[in-house]
């Protein structure tokens, strides 16, 4: 789903905050072992052993209950991730508190981490749920700062790391509590302020990416439309000059016969080119190919034959390296047929004679890379990002093929996205192209 969609957004979140938690446990072991072992802290190791275990098995289960996306439940799902990352977002600010009663208590630097938590609840909950969330952190911070005060929880020190007793120092704790509840309260402010704005660029931007995909699909029924009319005219002045050119509306003078034969060359150019423009805009408008399995060495034989005759005219050398493995891809046989007839006819009209062709088809596991490779003109380099444009066609190219429609490698590349591959280009002027495209198998 590429849309923009808070739904899915947020279960991609979550899935990233178990993630993040199964690292923070990997910290706290770590932080515990150091603090036992290295810093020689006497803490109580089974309690902490205890509550790190606690961590682990409700992320396990938070894991096992993630909600996945299926098309009919989004906004129910919406609810379900929703109460899942509060429900979450609780539970670590509970294990946060009791792991610092029993390291410390408000003497333990780690306190602070508690920010790191309003962080997280202000890129994953509304901006009210996450104040709320801060609010119940607040609260956790008091109570333990309070009943260890009261001496009704019992107080776990920091042996040598914290000296004086600060826990029962009033001045100290109101001053702890002053910055940590305006620490949080402002983290959660600038946090949800920051997110709140990305959130509605994000959503203005797939707006006008909608917009513009829309207005997109009316240019292409408007050219669909047109190329349409235009094409059946075409066909109609083609078959008023056939049978003029073969002489059956009476015999033709040299100039009249030059003329006409003119004329049928310039509108066979022309149908050729409408038909191309015809063929981008539906691919574009349905973006939908019949899919089946085919062998793909079939479709390279068929395009070598439909461009076999003119490399032999101009003396063109095409040698095939297949790769034995391939076997069948599952794509629309005809179209990827034509991205081979386009890139080898590309190659074989901008190869001057005498030249070579190299067709490559290697197996690559889960994709098929096909590379036609030139000892032509070349492109130059800066026009090689452009190549790939609808009726972008290169100066040099122009220079040795007047007549081309420069829809040939867009149409490539319709065809070749459409079916979830790439396509790109090696070049350099002079010495030669190679075009790679690869293919999901
Ligand atoms: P056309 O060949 O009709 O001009 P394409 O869309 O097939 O249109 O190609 C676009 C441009 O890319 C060409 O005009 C040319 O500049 C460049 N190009 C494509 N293939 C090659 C090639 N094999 N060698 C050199 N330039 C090429």
């Amino acid at each position: 789903m590429d849309k923009f969609n808070p739904d899915t957004e947020l279960l991609e979140r979550l899935s990233w905050l178990i993630n993040l938690r199964w690292l923070a446990l990997g910290g706290v072991v770590i932080t515990i072992i150091f603090s036992h072992s290295v810093l020689r802290l006497n803490l109580p190791l089974f309690s902490l052993g205890l509550i790190t275990a606690i961590l682990g098995i409700y992320n396990l289960l938070f894991y096992l209950c993630l909600p996945r996306v299926t098309p009919e439940t989004t906004s129910e799902l919406y609810a379900r991730a929703s109460r899942s990352a509060n429900w979450q977002i609780a539970a670590d600010l509970i294990a946060l508190a009791t792991l610092i009663h029993f390291s410390g208590g408000i003497e333990n630097p780690f306190i602070f981490y508690f920010i790191f938590h309003m962080i997280i609840a202000s890129s994953l909950l509304s901006r009210r749920a996450s104040f709320r969330q801060a609010t119940f952190a607040v609260t956790l911070f008091f109570l333990v700062a309070f009943l260890e005060y009261y001496g009704i929880l019992a107080h776990y020190g920091l042996g040598r790391f914290i000296t004086n007793d600060q826990y029962q120092n009033a001045i100290y704790i109101t001053g702890v509590a002053v910055v940590f509840t305006t620490t949080l309260y402002i983290a959660v402010y600038l946090a949800t302020s920051i997110t709140t704005r990305l959130r509605q660029r994000e959503r203005i931007l797939e707006e006008t990416n909608e917009l513009l995909k829309e207005k997109d699909r009316v240019k292409s029924e408007y050219v669909l439309r047109v190329t349409h009319d235009i094409k059946e005219h075409l066909a109609a002045i083609q078959g008023c000059l056939e049978p003029v050119i073969i002489g059956l509306a009476g015999e033709l003078n040299p100039p009249q016969f030059d003329l006409i034969q003119r004329a049928t060359l310039r509108t066979g150019k022309l149908t050729q080119f409408v038909k191309a423009l015809l063929e981008i805009t539906r691919i574009k408008l349905s973006q939908e190919f019949r899919m089946e399995y085919f062998p793909i060495k079939e479709a390279v034989d068929n395009a070598l034959s439909f461009i076999s005759l003119k490399a032999e005219n101009k003396d063109i050398k095409i040698t095939t390296h297949i790769d034995p493995q391939v076997d069948k891809i599952r794509g629309a046989k005809e179209y990827i047929q034509e991205v081979m007839v386009n890139l080898l006819a590309n190659s074989v009209k901008y190869t001057p004679r005498h030249g070579r062709i190299e067709l490559t088809i290697i197996d690559r596991g889960n994709e098929i890379l096909l590379a036609v490779k030139d000892t032509g003109i070349g492109i130059p380099k800066e026009e090689l990002s452009m190549i790939f444009e609808e009726f972008h066609r290169a100066d040099n190219a122009k220079a040795v093929e007047r007549d081309g429609t420069g829809l040939g490698l867009s149409l490539v590349k319709q065809i070749v996205e459409g079916h979830n591959g790439t396509v790109w280009v090696e070049s350099e002027e002079g010495k030669g192209s190679a075009f790679f495209v690869t293919l999901p198998k």
